[in-house]
């Protein structure tokens, strides 16, 4: 039998909404899981598959935010998350991440960065501020089906492929944070801040 989760995801990918792939998805629940984070902070919802996914592996009474600009996905993630009765975790935040994310204070455990390619550097430098000592950030479609690493990039392509490959610069000059890039679905980072060494 279908659940409504699936249902949710079976749409999407009917619609080309480009929900988080399933392998993508295990590793960042193994993270999740072993982390029990309080406190999440979504950039770009679509319909909320990655949000309903993640908030079963929340710490008890634990949160998350989740950012969408598309007015019509938003109807439908709040739609989705209403089915599952799982309004009290997932708080969906609505406008441009570029100008919610300058006006967050409180911080987050862990940082799921998936929105305008182009914008990454920006979402990092965000995530960044906002991140616990501890917390983890993760980034998906970070290959972008390879344009991130290959020569030729197509015209439309160039923002995205400009943002990605600045984002990816960013992490590796940043001798704070610790970066892995995982070659599943269309490329994940994740990326811990380093233990401070104790004097
Ligand atoms: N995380 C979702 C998929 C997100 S797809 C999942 O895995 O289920 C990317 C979404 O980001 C799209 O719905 C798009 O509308 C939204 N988006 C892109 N740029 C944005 C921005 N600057 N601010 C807010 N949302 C944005
Ligand atoms: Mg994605």
């Amino acid at each position: 039998m279908m659940t409504m989760k699936d249902k949710i995801k079976e749409k999407a990918l009917e619609e080309h909404i480009p929900i988080i792939m399933d392998d993508t998805l295990e590793v960042i629940s193994n993270v999740l899981e072993e982390n029990k984070p309080k406190r999440i902070l979504e950039i770009g919802t679509a319909v909320g598959y990655s949000a309903i996914c993640f908030s079963e592996y929340l710490a008890e009474g634990g949160t998350i935010d989740t950012i969408e600009r598309d007015e019509d996905r938003i109807k439908e993630a709040k739609a989705n998350i209403k089915s599952l009765n799982l309004e009290y975790k997932i708080n969906i935040i609505e406008g441009d991440a570029v100008e919610i994310l300058k006006k967050l204070q409180n911080k987050y455990d862990m940082v799921f960065i998936d929105a305008a390619k182009g914008k990454y550097p920006v979402f990092l430098k965000e995530a960044i501020r906002l991140l616990n000592d501890d917390g983890i950030i993760f980034a998906d479609n970070i290959l972008y089906k390879g344009y991130t690493l290959s020569g030729y990039n197509k015209h439309k392509q160039r923002t995205a492929v400009r943002g990605l490959r600045e984002f990816l610069k960013l992490l590796k000059e940043n001798d704070d944070f610790e970066t892995k890039l995982i070659e599943v679905g269309d490329g994940l980072t994740i990326s811990k801040r380093k233990p401070r060494l104790k004097a």
